[in-house]
């Protein structure tokens, strides 16, 4: 897709703005031309002998009111066109932006860690707003201006069809001309600029630096640099100064020879009586008119290859395909409702570019309804395993299946809408509590939100939470207000509640590893044995409270299940490691290995302060 591909799907909604924009633009240069039609019969009239004085006078009056009149539509029309062309390309830009912004939310993981939210910002706006920069200059300026060349020419020929043909000629040479002499400096443009980027950063680097450099006495040195930088920039000014300047000097001679050609050919048939000398004059304004167009259409060429750059890496973006397929939706198998069952088997995944597997010959069964508690250090595989089961990413080998359905068989929404994710990290947004919980889902209703947030024991907690701030501020209800500022472990529970109203027939908790205050954990504690009343559950559990309320437990070491079974069982083993951890207790087993790798030594005496 290049440019002209992304004019016409975006201009195509617009075909009754596009059209009457061409219109308006037709007619303002049909006003041009008209006014100065206007001017040479002012002038044919005020010499010509051939009239009474009374006749001359009236016919002078009534051509002074329509070159009024002209000369005011024609700004008007001017008006018009500019708010147009302005209008039309905001409106195609702003749905390019929101075409491409749905388009990096659909992108999958895979592109997400790739790309870098400051360069798709970039990307959706940077190269957008020049797009748009470009459309509302090409409508106006490009149309307008190669309308406005040809309908002088035209307007030339039908004066006399050899000033046509000479200006035409005049015309092309110029263009061509003109196009040569934009190329010229382009280079030494580029020296200049980079000229004072240096002089910028070393500028920078160097108030930064302060301190150091007064310490070190080294003034006298940067000013020296300075100077020399300084010295720089202006050589390099001057050269890309002195090209600009010539070539403008090029550009007047070419539009003086035009003048010349025009002049010349109007005098000669002005004197060999064919022509009046008020169309000799109305022959030097039209050449006049010319000067403008050629010049802006040379300078359109250099936006219209920079556009043809945006649109390209536009385009790229358009092209990005998520690595994860969604299923047909013809083909698409359903989900049963209710608790689902789960199916991890022999699931194996790899990063892109990882040397070693994330989660190797992984399986796992859970009954709907059963809750499994899944233990492991960091870097094990645990959130792997809910990305793959969530299908963030698609694993390389193995089956997940829910409620006996291969999850690449159904469709991403249906899958999404049955499986509740609650991860480490919850992502908050600036608005009312009501849109956090609800996820700008309004057809979700204010007493649906409260009796999920009753039926978690959370209702008062969020009222206090509330900030005095309305988002809607003629509604009264608390969930209109923002929340004030959330730790981690209180941003799981606004996320239990988020899981709750979704009514999932799956949660997958990743608990945050933060050290919850003990009100905090009881409470979503609490939240959480009533969210899996009835659910399957995946628990990444990082407390020892959470493990109680699993039925089965799954222990993972680099990727690996070591150590699956049943609860109980497991507990009652003297042998199994599940015990052991029992003995040792969660948090030290997790923290042993993160602090012996960062060298964490216990205090040898303690009298440090
Ligand atoms: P934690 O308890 O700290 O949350 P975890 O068990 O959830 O750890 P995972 O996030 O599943 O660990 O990571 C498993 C392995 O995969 C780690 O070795 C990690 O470095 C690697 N890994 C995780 N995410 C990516 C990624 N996006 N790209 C490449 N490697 C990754
Ligand atoms: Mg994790």
């Amino acid at each position: 897709m290049n440019f002209r591909g992304l004019l016409s799907i975006y201009l195509k909604p617009q075909w009754r703005r596009v059209t009457l924009l061409t219109v308006l633009l037709l007619c303002g240069i049909g006003l041009a031309l008209v006014n100065l039609q206007v001017v040479r019969f002012f002038i044919d009239t005020a010499l010509g002998a051939s009239h009474t004085q009374s006749a001359v006078s009236t016919s002078l009056l009534v051509g002074a009111i329509v070159f009024l009149i002209t000369a005011f539509a024609r700004q008007g029309i001017g008006l018009a066109t500019d708010y147009l062309g302005e209008l039309i390309a905001w409106k195609s830009t702003n749905a390019l932006r929101a075409d491409l912004t749905l388009h990096c939310l659909r992108l999958d993981m895979p592109f997400h860690q790739l790309h870098a939210p400051g360069e798709l910002i970039e990307r959706i706006d940077g190269d957008v707003a020049e797009l748009g920069h470009l459309l509302s200059a090409f409508i106006a300026q490009i149309a307008g201006n190669g309308f406005l060349l040809v309908g002088v020419l035209i307007a030339l020929f039908s004066e006399d069809w050899r000033i046509g043909l000479g200006m035409t000629l005049y015309v092309v040479t110029a263009l061509a001309v003109l196009s040569r002499l934009q190329k010229l400096g382009v280079r030494e443009w580029e020296a200049s600029q980079q000229a004072d980027a240096a002089h910028y950063s070393f500028l920078e680097e160097r108030l930064l630096g302060t301190e150091d450099i007064r310490s070190a006495g080294a003034e006298r040195y940067i000013l020296a640099r300075l100077h020399q930088l300084t010295m720089n920039m202006l050589g390099a000014y001057r050269k890309a100064r002195l090209i600009s300047n010539m070539t403008n000097v090029a550009t007047g001679g070419l539009h003086a020879m035009g003048y010349a050609i025009g002049l010349g050919i109007g005098v000669w048939l002005y004197q060999a009586g064919q022509i009046s000398i008020g169309a000799t004059y109305l022959i030097v304004a039209y050449i006049a008119l010319l000067a403008a167009p050629l010049d802006s259409l040379r300078r359109q060429v250099q936006s219209l290859q920079q556009a043809g750059a945006a649109s390209r890496r536009v385009a790229a973006l358009f092209a990005e395909k998520p690595a994860v397929q969604e299923a047909h939706s013809s083909v698409a198998a359903t989900l049963p409702t209710g608790a689902l069952a789960v199916d991890f088997q022999g699931v194996t995944f790899r990063y892109d570019h990882a040397a070693s597997l994330a989660l190797d010959d992984v399986s796992l069964h859970l009954e709907p309804g059963e809750i499994v508690g899944v233990l492991g250090r960091t870097g094990s595989g645990k959130s792997t395993l809910t990305r793959v089961l969530f299908r963030l990413f698609d694993p390389q080998a193995g089956v997940i299946r829910l409620g006996g359905v291969d999850t690449r068989s159904v469709s991403m929404s249906d899958l999404r809408a049955r499986i509740t994710l609650v991860t480490q990290e919850v992502q908050l947004f600036d608005a009312s509590i009501r849109d956090n919980l609800a996820l700008f889902n309004r057809t979700i209703n204010d007493a649906q939100i409260e009796t999920a947030l009753r039926a978690l024991g959370l209702w008062e907690w969020v009222q206090a939470r509330a900030v005095n701030d309305a988002v809607e501020p003629h509604t009264p209800s608390m969930l209109n207000q923002k929340l004030g500022g959330i730790s981690a472990g209180q941003g799981q529970l606004l996320a239990l509640a988020r899981a709750f109203l979704k009514n999932p027939g799956l949660v997958v908790l990743d608990e945050a590893s933060a050290r919850l205050d003990p009100g905090t954990e009881q409470m979503l504690d609490q939240a959480i044995s009533r969210l899996m009343t009835g659910r399957t559950g995946i628990i990444i559990a990082h407390r020892l409270r959470t493990v109680q309320k699993a039925d089965s437990i799954a222990i993972f070491e680099h990727g690996r299940v070591v150590e699956y079974g049943r609860r109980e069982a497991l507990a009652h083993d003297p042998d199994s490691r599940f015990n052991k951890l029992m003995q040792t207790g969660l948090d030290d087993w997790l923290d042993g290995e993160s602090a012996s790798m960062a060298g964490v030594t216990p205090r040898a005496n303690g009298d440090e302060v």
